[in-house]
């Protein structure tokens, strides 16, 4: 299975991205992760990274799209994956398209997060003051001015991508506000494979398809099990009621 979950920062994603790889035995690859560990280790990449990651601006395309490349072509994503924080702007998602398609691969399905924007400012800010209480270092980025700066990044660059996957028919959007396992049941009930009784509600039918199939169906056994028996060629078999004959030469 591969999918994308598409939400500002703090909508949940990660949380999902959790849950969704124990699940469906996949994992996680998120950018933001990625990124955070070559700035960490002090890589080429980290160090043009770093400043522009600490501001809450997004790190250039061909960057990202790079360590992208590079990470689903490592054996554990065959399985499948979940992309967290990845395609964030217009270009990636193409560039994404190419990089499956050279690999015959395609997506399951992109999950949008819908959520507040002001009651997620506010979740973040207590995200941020909950760590800073437990005495954790909260990331560089994780001030209510930068995250200012990353929900407009998401507003202006991110945002259209709902409008690119819905145009191919692959965007899945679920309340991202609503309780963490609320959240997940839409998630699951939009990955349940598509039949009659997806999501245990059955898709309505016609009317008349179904009086119509179950007719035939009626008849189609009628003449397969029913062989011409003796009391219709008029011939009595021995020790047969006489109103069960009846019955039958109705039912004939
Ligand atoms: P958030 O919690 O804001 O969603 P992430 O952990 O996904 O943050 O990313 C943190 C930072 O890493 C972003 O603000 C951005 O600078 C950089 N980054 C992560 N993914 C991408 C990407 N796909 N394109 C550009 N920059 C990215």
């Amino acid at each position: 299975m591969r999918l994308i979950l598409l939400g500002p920062p703090g909508a949940g994603k990660g949380t999902q991205a959790q849950r969704l790889i124990a699940k469906h035995g996949i994992v996680q690859l998120s950018t933001g992760d990625m990124l955070r560990a070559a700035v960490a280790a002090g890589t080429p990449v980290g160090l043009r990274a770093k400043s522009i990651m600490d501001r809450g601006e997004l790190v250039p395309d061909d960057v990202v799209v790079a360590i992208i490349a590079e990470r689903i072509d490592r054996p554990d994503a065959k399985r499948g994956f979940v992309l967290d924080g990845f395609p964030r702007t217009v270009p990636q998602s193409e560039a994404l398209d190419r990089l499956l398609a050279e690999r015959g691969l395609r997506l399951d399905a992109v999950i949008e997060l819908k959520v507040d924007e002001g009651i997620l400012l506010r979740r973040i800010e207590k995200r941020i003051a909950e760590m800073a209480a437990r005495g954790e270092k909260a990331r560089a980025d994780d001030n209510p001015d930068v995250l200012k700066g990353r929900l407009a990044a998401y507003r202006t660059q991110t945002a259209p991508l709902a409008g690119y996957y819905a145009s191919k028919g692959m965007l899945k959007s679920v309340d991202g506000m609503a309780p963490i396992d609320k959240v997940a049941a839409a998630i699951d009930l939009h990955l349940a494979p598509a039949g009659p009784l997806r999501g245990k509600v059955a898709k309505p039918r016609k009317a008349g398809a179904a009086k119509r199939s179950k007719r035939t169906a009626r008849k189609g056994s009628a003449r397969r099990k029913r062989p011409v028996t003796a009391a219709k060629r008029g011939k009595k078999r021995p020790g047969q009621r006489k109103n069960r004959t009846r019955r039958r030469l109705t039912r004939a």
